[in-house]
């Protein structure tokens, strides 16, 4: 069968990535998680100490970040006994510190930056040139390909996602409360979608799949026979 690419874009904790991955390991294909990179890059700003907030205030020192982005490595590397693909930065797994809520809460600002998205979106290129790849964000089907055979747009309620996540955070030690994370989804789905370059939309031809009611495998099952169909 020829190799496609499969867009997944859609608001934060849709189950994007947990779909993605498993529509990639059923097709045998290479999952590109780029939340997961832009959320690498707020990492590094605020390891290097180029994020300041004051009261009302926040500074990104864009300028700085750039050059160190420039100057740094971003890549995925599988992991076998996890069978999962991770990140790494430099040569560090920092697969465990950019799911926190310390990087949620600045990672829409640092990829509202233009050229942190225009670095980015290249790589991002660069990683599906071969096709055969399964790529979740959320201006994939817009900006990074366009010319996607298979574009998913990905909704659920805003309760839903945040009682999601609120679990999964739960589950992996973090201090949170549900309303705490139900804020981070509102802020960021307000910021991802008003921000200047490249907002999230539903690319015009993509399918919009709602999981608010739905398993996991029946998304990932409806994904796999849209792809089989286009043969
Ligand atoms: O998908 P995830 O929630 O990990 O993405 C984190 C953040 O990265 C999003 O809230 C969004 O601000 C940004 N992002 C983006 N473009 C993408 C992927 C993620 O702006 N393609």
């Amino acid at each position: 069968m020829k190799k496609i690419i499969i867009a997944i874009d859609g608001y934060s904790s849709t189950g994007k990535s947990t779909i993605a991955k498993r529509v990639a390991n059923t097709l045998q294909y290479v999952y590109i998680d780029t939340g997961a990179m832009y959320r690498a890059v707020t990492f590094l700003a605020l390891k290097r100490g180029f994020i300041s907030e004051g009261k009302q205030t926040l500074t990104i020192d864009k300028d700085s970040l750039l050059i160190a982005l420039k100057q740094s490595i971003i890549r995925f590397e599988h992991n076998s006994e996890l069978g999962v693909s991770e990140i790494y930065l430099n040569g560090q797994n920092i697969e465990k510190e950019i799911r926190g809520l310390s990087v949620a809460s600045y990672v829409s600002e640092v990829a509202k930056i233009p050229e942190i998205r225009a670095y980015l979106v290249a790589l991002q290129r660069e990683m599906g040139r071969e096709k055969g790849v399964v790529m979740d964000g959320r201006d994939i089907g817009t900006v990074v390909f366009p010319e996607a055979e298979l574009k998913i747009f990905m909704t659920a309620s805003e309760e839903i996602r945040a009682q999601r996540r609120f679990l999964e955070l739960q589950q992996k030690g973090e201090v949170t409360t549900y309303e705490e994370v139900l804020q981070n989804i509102q802020k960021r789905d307000y910021e991802d979608t008003h921000r200047k370059e490249s907002p999230l939309q539903k690319a015009l031809e993509a399918i919009e799949i709602d999981n608010s009611s739905t398993t996991i495998e029946e998304v990932v099952q409806k994904i796999v026979s849209l792809v089989r169909d286009k043969k």
